[in-house]
């Protein structure tokens, strides 16, 4: 068995030198460990080798700017929104954004959830309070619990069996409707992608190409990596770097251009179009600083990576009421600030990855949801989401190029 959050020499990652990850949780002692991991590495893979190849292609085509990407869905799904009711509902509005977007720029829209495994949060906390008890962060449903007892926060290796199970009852009902739109909707999608945060999890779930042998992370057709973990010589671009998916990044304003460009080293040496995406998350006020230097650094290593923006999670901010929520406006501007920035160096802005929810909620303010009504309907297991309505407000607002939304 390998140390705790490494990678280590294990059959399935060859020789792969033991990396360091973080935010990995502690549970290898618990009774459950061996065996949760055992199943899990014995276990079909939730997506095809083929669907893999069929999303890299759509993503290489893509370099030459004819259609976009939109990338949502829940800061952090629920084993109990895995449900076929629950899971048409998410589809539904990933496809109607995709639609509305095609229809107001005539442009294919290649849709990928954050659906089907994304169940771990990395989470700037260590340690919460909860009416006087000490205990650990919710850190998604693949680790713990969110209900605020220490018993319910211990971190529980069963879960991750849980958590394959709940992301193939969601994968299954993805594949049904990609097939059912038919051949000229497959490269659309929906695509399946989540942060591929727990070691344990995704490296029990790299995978063959039965054609190619190439190996592929069996877990999701796009996993990504978090601006907490995406240290160049870290255990997570370690092992998205052995597997052939597309792989995305996301990237906070504190991001050295020189760490992006050897973090792009190791994940694209080949400079292939489509194997990588990159999602800067500045923040309205830094992106404008903070991502030029490194739209030039990474141009100029000549890695051909997809630019898609998150315009939330660097405008998280506190209501007045005390609740964590966004401002519309402020991601609207960032997304235009970013479109800006990337088009003056020459390059494709290809899209939004959001958090949304399926639900009306009312987490973020905007729209016609103001501070007062954030209590109402507040869902959200991690991060406020836009609901559908003012996610439509952001994809107008990106293709006019102004800010026009009511907040
Ligand atoms: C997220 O996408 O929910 C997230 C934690 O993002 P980041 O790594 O950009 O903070
Ligand atoms: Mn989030």
């Amino acid at each position: 068995m390998q140390p705790p959050g490494t990678i280590g020499q294990s059959s399935q990652l060859g020789t792969l030198a033991a990396a360091p990850a973080a935010h990995q949780p502690e549970w290898q002692d618990r009774p459950a460990y061996r065996e949760a991991c055992r199943a899990l590495s014995s276990a079909p893979p939730l997506v095809t080798a083929t669907e893999v190849r069929q999303l890299r292609e759509a993503l290489a085509r893509l370099v030459t700017g004819d259609a976009l990407v939109l990338q949502l869905g829940d800061c952090a799904e629920s084993f109990h929104e895995c449900t076929p009711r629950h899971t048409a509902r998410k589809l539904d509005v990933i496809n109607r954004l995709g639609n509305r977007l095609t229809e107001l720029t005539g442009r294919g829209v290649i849709r990928i959830g954050r659906m089907g495994g994304q169940f771990a949060k990395p989470r700037s906390q260590a340690i919460e309070r909860h009416a006087g008890l000490s205990m650990p962060p919710f850190r998604g449903h693949m680790i713990n619990s969110e209900v605020a007892t220490p018993a319910a926060r211990a971190a529980d290796p069963q879960r991750m069996v849980r958590a394959y199970e709940a992301g193939d009852r969601v994968q299954r009902l993805m594949r049904t409707y990609r097939q059912a739109t038919g051949p000229a909707a497959v490269a659309a999608g929906p695509w399946s992608s989540h942060e591929a945060l727990v070691i344990d999890y995704e490296s029990r779930l790299v995978r063959r190409d039965p054609d190619t042998d190439d190996r592929y992370l069996g877990s999701a057709h796009l996993p990504w990596i978090g601006e907490r973990t995406r240290q160049p010589a870290g255990g997570h671009v370690a092992l998205l770097a052995s597997v052939v998916n597309p792989v995305g990044c996301k990237i906070g304003p504190a991001a050295d251009p020189e760490d992006v460009v050897r973090m792009c080293e190791v994940l694209d040496p080949a400079r292939e179009p489509g194997r990588l995406v990159l999602i800067p998350r500045m923040g309205r006020d830094l992106v404008q600083e903070a991502l030029p230097p490194i739209v030039r650094a990474v141009t100029h290593a000549g890695h051909p990576v997809i630019w898609l923006s998150d315009p939330m999670h660097g405008n998280t901010v506190r209501s007045l009421t005390g609740q964590k929520t966004r401002h519309l406006t402020d991601v609207v501007t960032e997304a235009l600030r970013f479109r800006d920035v990337v088009e003056e160096h020459g390059q494709y802005a290809a899209g939004l990855h959001i958090e949304v929810a399926a639900d009306d909620v009312t987490e973020c303010i905007g729209g016609s949801v103001t501070d007062d009504d954030l209590r109402r309907h507040y869902t959200s297991l991690c991060d406020p989401r836009l609901n559908a309505e003012q996610a439509t407000e952001l994809l107008e607002a990106w293709v006019k190029g102004t800010v026009t939304c009511r907040s």
